[in-house]
């Protein structure tokens, strides 16, 4: 299945080349208007799965934008951008149909967790089955892993493991969700198996293990879980 198009409306010469750039890179295709017009007209061509829309465009209110997106696609996940740090546009956006708003000057990891998490709540009108986080990928259907391109073999919960924790890089995971997600719902047990997985699981990353300083994509939030870092 093809990647999720996400429309950006910037028209913001350097905002919207580093958001395009971070979001093609998490794998996800990008449609830049600079206007209310193209936007518009980009949604009316064809489909697209999420929209992060900046309020102050040339020619047209965003949250009016926003209104005519949501009048025509109900369940488009709509993200609003606001750089007037401005509690008044971020109400009339959401009055409009928005479903959540990042405000300017805003920190790209969080930006990115958001919109997958949006996507995430859509997944079934895009169904991601392949991800790639850095230079580890994985292939849900085909249950295979590469790093670097190359490929390793990981033992069945180390695989949905790792696949949960793509699936929310840069996001924290709670041992308490990994436990229910990935081991079972009624998971009264220890969690020192959790541990266990992690360890394997950095090793077969290739990374060292039982050094806490050396870097590694997956960090240990102490008393809180795990985090699968972005690039
Ligand atoms: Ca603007």
């Amino acid at each position: 299945m093809s990647e999720p198009t996400i429309l950006l409306v910037e028209d913001d010469d350097s905002i919207g080349r580093a958001l395009q750039g971070a979001l093609t890179a998490q794998g996800l295709r990008v449609e830049w208007a600079t206007t209310a017009a193209a936007a518009l007209e980009i949604v009316a061509r064809e489909p697209v799965q999420l929209v992060l829309l900046d309020l102050g465009l040339p020619d047209l209110d965003g949250v009016e934008v926003c209104r005519r997106l949501r009048a025509g696609h109900s369940e488009l996940p709509i993200v609003i951008l606001t750089a007037r740090h401005s509690e008044v546009d971020v109400v009339l956006g959401l009055d409009a149909g928005a479903d959540d708003y990042v405000t300017k000057p805003f920190r790209l990891p969080e930006l990115l967790a958001r919109v997958r998490s949006h996507l995430r709540r859509t997944r079934s009108s895009y169904d991601q089955r392949q991800l790639s986080v850095g230079d580890v990928g994985i292939d849900l259907d085909a249950r295979r892993v590469t790093v670097g391109g190359v490929e390793t073999e990981l033992r069945v919960k180390e695989f949905d493991l790792l696949a949960f924790l793509m699936a929310e890089a840069g996001v924290a995971a709670t041992r308490e969700r990994i436990m229910t997600e990935v081991w079972d719902e009624h998971w009264f047990g220890s969690t020192k198996t959790l541990d266990m997985h992690i360890s394997s699981l950095r090793k077969k990353l290739g990374e060292q293990v039982g050094d806490d300083e050396a870097p590694s994509r997956i960090t240990t939030l102490r008393g809180v879980g795990y985090r699968f870092e972005l690039p």
